[in-house]
This record gives structure tokens, C-alpha cells and sequence, in this order.
């Protein structure tokens, strides 16, 4: 697994979690997420940011196999993204979410929207790739559409976005 080691608080961080952060005139610096943040939060004067650790969550889906989920909350200036993410072998992997937020929002209100948004999307019934390419995995479903990131998914009475599903899955609801 690829680590770096933050320069602000020292801390050896995963590769996905850290930030190069700086500019041509200051010179750039590694940092962990938690310390880009506070960085970023000191230049906007956002105080009252909360600029806390999310830990893993196991969240199950359809076919009973459990997901954990990882989240990181980047400071955007004017926005907060809240993405959650499968890791394999260390790496972001399988599926990912995010929420954009304002913030001065409560993070675990975005938090609670983002893992509702996750349940929806895993209690779905996802498109197989067959031998004849994308086909749906039984008649319990009604339309699809499909994009390079995007499948439109309709499961007995859902009809879900699952948005950017990387990973490819036969689950059944
Ligand atoms: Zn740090």
C-alpha cells in the first residue's frame, strides 16, 4: 500500500488520503486530509468547520454480503465533499458516493444522507455482464439505462440511481 507521511502533523497517512497542497510561489506540501482541511478552513475563515474523523461502516447489501465503507471529508472552500468508498487491497475500490455540502452544515446530517443514498443504492439489483453484454439479472426489473458511470435501475418498486458503481455485481434482491 502506498503511505505518505503528513508534514503537518506527521502522521503516516494511505495515498488516497492525503492531499499535495501548496502553490508554485510557497512550494508544496503533502497532507493528510484532516490537515488540508484545517488549512483550508484557517484561509476561509471557517472556524466553526468540523473537521472530524468518519469511521468505517459495514453496510449489507441485497445478497447479504457486507460493504465497508470508508468516508473522507474534504474542505473545498465553499463546499464540502463527502465521499464514501470501498477499499480492496488498500486501494479505493468497488463503489463510490458523494455528497456535496455547505460548511456550515452539520456533517453527520450530510453523513446520514450519504449513507441513506448508499442503502438505497445497495438494496438494488444490479445489471450482470453477461455473454451478451449488460443484461439484467432477472424480470423483477422494469427499465434501464445505462452510461459510462451511471445505471438507472428499476427493482420491484425502486427506481434508484446507482451512481458510479466501479464494480461489477449479480447481486439479487
Ligand atoms: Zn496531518
Amino acid at each position: 500500500m502506498h503511505q505518505d507521511r503528513c508534514e503537518e502533523c506527521g502522521e503516516v497517512t494511505p495515498g488516497y488520503d492525503t492531499v499535495h497542497y501548496g502553490s508554485m510561489d510557497s512550494g508544496y506540501r503533502q497532507l493528510c486530509t484532516r490537515c488540508f482541511n484545517a488549512v483550508v478552513a484557517e484561509l476561509h475563515g471557517l472556524d466553526d468547520f468540523e473537521n472530524i474523523r468518519l469511521e468505517p461502516i459495514g453496510l449489507t447489501d441485497c445478497a447479504g454480503e457486507e460493504h465497508q465503507f470508508h468516508f473522507q471529508t474534504r474542505l473545498l472552500g465553499g463546499i464540502v465533499s463527502l465521499e464514501a468508498f470501498e477499499l480492496r487491497e488498500a486501494n479505493p475500490a468497488g463503489y463510490t458516493f458523494q455528497l456535496i455540502g455547505k460548511p456550515e452544515e452539520d456533517l453527520f446530517a450530510l453523513l446520514g444522507r450519504l449513507i441513506q443514498r448508499i442503502r438505497s443504492a445497495l438494496s438494488v439489483k444490479h445489471i450482470e455482464d453477461g455473454q451478451h453484454g449488460l443484461q439484467i439479472v432477472d424480470d423483477t426489473v422494469r427499465g434501464e439505462s445505462s452510461g459510462t458511470k451511471t445505471k438507472t435501475v428499476a427493482c420491484r418498486s425502486w427506481l434508484l440511481m446507482v451512481a458510479k458503481s466501479h464494480g461489477k455485481s449479480s447481486a439479487r434482491c
